[in-house]
């Protein structure tokens, strides 16, 4: 922390980048974004039929698929954006690379949305061409262009030779590399444009980060088995499976998650890394299922996208001692970069998403004044760095209030750094409750209900209130065979807050809805607590 800027900078290891005015073709991207020479482990594992992929398979895929792409029969020139409709397969990371290649922007989203959802996010990007899993080809507006992905004739453009290569047009790293949606939880879906700069900067920090490590413990280890839980459209899994690639480790990709057939094939697999959102920590933690299953090749689970409760990362540990929980906090707008924790000691300041990555700076402000905070004082966080997006896509207005003129993104979340650098969020700021003239984090009283062995999954809500304008509402899920009563779930978070974060009613459901990436649908649950009676 600088007392004169009050900025806290990273303390990891700094990353070197390429000189910004390097084509993306020499900057270690890409292509060249694999290691070299190409690791002999599986680049890809089909986790329900054990099918593998070698780096050196998919390097030529990449190759056949970016010649053809660039050739006429697809003509995809630099910039243009393409639209990936898809549930993971070894077609997403083949197409995903190709792309980036070629200098087209990935624009990735759900294939669970609707065709709504989906119109919206086609009027932003405005795609050249959409890429799309044939089950889900019915839903993309017949405006666009669509190639079906995993139909023969697309994958002959994989498997066959690359095609002469002549005049390629240079892409730069400032260049747009993909259009990714932010979440959407509190407003309206955002595109949010990221370059190639920012994919860069973020695995940079990776290599610096394993470097510092492998000669921390003079030790070769052999490359991780990566189990992917996390979808390929989110941040999160989208430059996890880049960063993969990059490192080198083995990726295990489930067509649909289901928690029976991941432990299975951690099993399987002998699965070493498992990034997730938090839910799956969750079920690890409290299922009995999990404890069926050999899972004692797992050495490290890296969470982030949604908060993360001490209770639940106890329960974990105390079932899991060797186990390494990473920690972490990202935004798209941040192309997944924020904070991590960084090894064992680290790992168990349970609460604290790490400190800020290599390369970017944050600091505190308060929303209201706009002062500058220090260390221990809540306020909202900015971050500054090479991974901070380009801006919002056809959304001028809301680019302007996010990122100011000195690049500070404004991520939206209340947070405060420790003295020791480690960063805590408290809660989304448009999420918190106003309890009369009180904030209440709702993320503090879910984490609060879900340390309860009887409730296996709670969300907390503003409801709506005469006298004190909003007061929060849990909804609960119990855990099979509970005879929790809503006044006892009450009883239990009253003992543990101010009485002014008191839960004020309670709902019993059958589960909470959440996004992909795992974070909870307030707004459906809101429009949904009108709609029912109280049950205390
Ligand atoms: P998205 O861009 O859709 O992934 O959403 C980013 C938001 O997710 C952040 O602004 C935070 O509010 C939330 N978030 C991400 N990681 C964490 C975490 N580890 N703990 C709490 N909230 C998180």
């Amino acid at each position: 922390f600088c007392r004169e800027t009050k900025t806290f900078r990273s303390l990891r290891p700094a990353a070197a980048l390429p000189p910004e005015s390097l084509p993306l073709s020499a900057a270690g991207f890409a292509f060249s974004l694999l290691p070299s020479p190409l690791p002999s482990n599986p680049a890809l594992v089909d986790a329900a039929t054990g099918a593998a992929l070698s780096f050196s398979e998919l390097l030529s895929r990449t190759r056949s698929l970016a010649a053809a792409l660039r050739s006429a029969s697809v003509g995809l020139s630099p910039g243009a954006v393409a639209f990936v409709l898809a549930p993971p397969s070894f077609d997403v990371p083949v197409l995903y690379l190709a792309l980036l290649s070629v200098g087209a922007v990935v624009s990735p989203a759900n294939p669970l949305s609707t065709p709504a959802e989906i119109a919206h996010q086609i009027r932003l990007c405005k795609p050249s061409v959409a890429f799309v899993a044939a089950a889900a080809a019915s839903k993309i507006p017949s405006h666009v262009r669509t190639l079906v992905l995993d139909s023969p004739s697309l994958r002959s453009l994989y498997t066959r030779p690359p095609e002469q290569e002549e005049g390629e047009e240079v892409v730069r790293q400032s260049d747009a590399a993909a259009i990714l949606y932010s979440s959407g939880t509190t407003g309206r879906v955002k595109g949010v444009v990221l370059s190639h700069r920012n994919f860069i900067a973020l695995i940079a920090g990776y290599h610096a980060a394993r470097t510092a490590a492998l000669a921390e413990a003079a030790a070769v280890e052999p490359p991780a088995v990566a189990l992917f839980t996390i979808p390929l459209f989110h941040v999160f899994g989208f430059f996890m499976l880049l960063r993969a690639a990059a490192l080198g480790e083995t990726t295990v990709l489930m067509e649909r998650f289901e928690f029976g057939a991941m432990l299975r094939a951690v099993e399987a697999y002998r699965v070493t890394f498992v990034p997730a959102a938090p839910p799956l920590l969750v079920a690890l933690a409290k299922s009995e299922v999990a404890l069926r299953h050999d899972l004692s090749s797992l050495r490290v689970i890296a969470v982030g996208g949604a908060p993360l409760g001490r209770e639940v990362a106890e329960l974990f540990a105390a079932r899991f001692p060797d186990v390494e929980i990473v920690q972490g906090y990202g935004l798209t707008e941040s192309a997944g970069g924020g904070s991590a924790t960084m090894g064992a000691e680290e790992s168990r300041r349970y609460g604290s998403v790490g400190r800020i990555v290599a390369n970017l700076e944050a600091k505190i402000v308060d929303p209201t004044s706009g002062q500058v905070l220090g260390p221990g004082e809540q306020g909202e966080l900015w971050i500054r760095g090479p991974t901070i997006m380009k801006g919002y896509i056809c959304d001028e207005q809301a680019t302007a209030s996010t990122l100011d003129s000195e690049g500070w993104l404004k991520t939206g979340d209340l947070c405060y750094f420790d003295d020791d650098g480690f960063l805590f969020i408290v809660d989304r700021l448009k999420e918190l409750i106003k309890y009369k003239a009180y904030q209440v984090p709702p993320a503090e009283l879910e984490r609060i209900l879900q340390s309860h062995k009887e409730i296996a999954d709670a969300a907390v809500i503003p409801y709506p209130d005469e006298e004190a304008g909003q007061i929060p509402m849990a909804f609960i899920v119990k855990q099979q065979g509970s005879t929790l009563t809503a006044q006892q779930a009450m009883d239990f978070v009253a003992k543990q807050v101010a009485p002014y974060k008191k839960i004020r009613r309670v709902a019993f459901v059958n589960s909470i809805p959440k996004s992909a990436a795992g974070k909870i649908l307030r707004r459906e649950l809101v429009d949904y607590a009108l709609l029912i009676p109280s049950s205390n």
